[in-house]
C-alpha cells in the first residue's frame, strides 16, 4: 500500500542520513590532523599542447592517502570542505605543494612547467587571499606566472563586483586565472562576458558521445565557444580527452591544450617527475 511504501521511504531515508552524518562527522574529525600529518598529497596530470607542443604544463589534484596507504578522492571530501570552510586551508595547502615541486624541479636543474591548482569559490570572499598565496610563492621563490588559478564556473552567482576586484589583485601579482568545467553551469556566457579570466577549460561533459544526430549541434556550439575564447584572447582546454576521436575532435575545434586518460591519468608528483621532466639537453 501506499502507506506502506511511505513507511519504508522514511526508513530508508533516516538510515542514509544516520549514515551521511556519521561519515561527516568522521571526516570532519580526522581533516585537521590529516593537514598536519601532510596526508594530502600532490598528484598531477600533465597538460598538452594540442599542435604537437608537447608537455605545457600540469593540474594538482589532491589525493587523501589514509594511513593504510590507500587513496581517498575529491569527491568524497572537498564538498564537505566547501561547506565547512575547510577548502581555503587545503588549497593553500595544495598551492604549497605545488611550489615546493617547482622549486625541487629547479634545485634539480629543470625547467619547471606551470602547475594549475583549484581553487574553492570562498577564495573571493577572503580579501587577504592573495597576500596569503604571494607569501606562500615568496617562501619558494617561485612566480606567479608558474602558478594557474582553477575556479568553477558558479562562482559568478556570487557578488560579482568582489569577484572582479579579486580577479584584479591576482593578475596583478601575476597570477593566471582559468575557468575550470565551463559549460557545466547555466551562466557560462554571462560569466564570459563580465569576468577578465585567462584560459578556458571545456567541461568533459562537452566531449561525451551523444548521438549521431546531436553531432552537428554540438560541433557548430563548440567552434563558436573556442572562436570567441580566441577572439577574446582566451586559452582554450579541453578536459577528460579518453580517445583518438577525442583528440581528432578537438584538434578540428582548434583547442590549445588538452588533458585526459588518452595520454595520461593524475599520477603522484614524483611519478610526474620521472616521467615527463627531463634535463634540459646542452
Ligand atoms: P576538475 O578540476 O575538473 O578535475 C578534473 C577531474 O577529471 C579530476 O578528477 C581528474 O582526475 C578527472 N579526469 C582527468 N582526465 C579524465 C578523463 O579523461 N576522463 C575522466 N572521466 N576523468 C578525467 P578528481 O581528481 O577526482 O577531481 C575531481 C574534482 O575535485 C576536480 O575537478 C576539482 O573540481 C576538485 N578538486 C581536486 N583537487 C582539488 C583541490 O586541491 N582543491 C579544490 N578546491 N578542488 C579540488
Ligand atoms: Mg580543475
Ligand atoms: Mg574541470
Ligand atoms: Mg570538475
Amino acid at each position: 500500500s501506499i502507506e506502506h511504501t511511505h513507511h519504508t521511504d522514511i526508513a530508508f531515508y533516516n538510515h542514509d542520513m544516520h549514515n551521511a552524518v556519521r561519515k561527516k562527522n568522521s571526516i570532519e574529525s580526522q581533516m585537521y590532523p590529516a593537514l598536519q600529518n601532510k596526508e594530502f598529497k600532490l598528484f598531477l596530470q600533465p597538460k598538452f599542447g594540442m599542435k604537437n607542443e608537447g608537455l605545457v604544463g600540469a593540474e594538482a589534484l589532491v589525493r587523501w592517502q589514509n594511513p593504510d596507504g590507500s587513496y581517498r578522492y575529491p569527491n568524497e571530501f572537498i564538498p564537505l570542505f566547501e561547506e565547512n570552510g575547510f577548502c581555503l586551508k587545503l588549497d593553500l595547502y595544495m598551492v604549497e605543494r605545488a611550489c615546493e615541486q617547482i622549486k625541487a624541479w629547479k634545485d634539480a636543474g629543470l625547467t619547471p612547467v606551470p602547475i594549475s591548482v583549484n581553487q574553492s569559490k570562498m577564495l573571493f570572499s577572503d580579501l587577504h587571499y592573495p597576500d596569503n598565496l604571494m607569501q606562500i610563492l615568496n617562501r619558494y621563490d617561485v612566480s606567479p606566472s608558474l602558478i594557474t588559478l582553477e575556479i568553477l564556473e558558479g562562482v559568478a552567482t556570487n557578488n560579482l563586483e568582489l569577484l572582479n576586484h579579486q580577479i584584479e589583485a591576482l593578475h596583478a601579482l601575476g597570477f593566471r586565472i582559468s575557468m575550470d568545467d565551463f559549460g557545466n553551469g547555466y551562466s557560462s556566457l554571462n560569466m564570459l562576458y563580465q569576468l577578465n579570466i585567462d584560459e578556458l577549460k571545456l567541461d568533459r561533459g562537452f566531449l561525451r558521445q551523444v548521438s549521431k544526430e546531436d553531432e552537428e549541434r554540438r560541433y557548430i556550439i563548440l567552434e563558436q565557444i573556442v572562436s570567441f575564447a580566441r577572439k577574446l584572447g582566451i586559452a582554450t582546454v579541453a578536459e577528460g580527452i579518453e580517445t583518438q576521436e577525442d583528440e581528432e575532435l578537438i584538434q578540428a575545434l582548434k583547442c590549445n591544450f588538452g588533458q585526459g586518460y588518452f595520454y595520461d591519468k593524475p599520477m603522484s608528483a614524483k611519478e610526474f617527475s620521472q616521467r615527463y621532466m627531463k634535463k634540459d639537453e646542452k
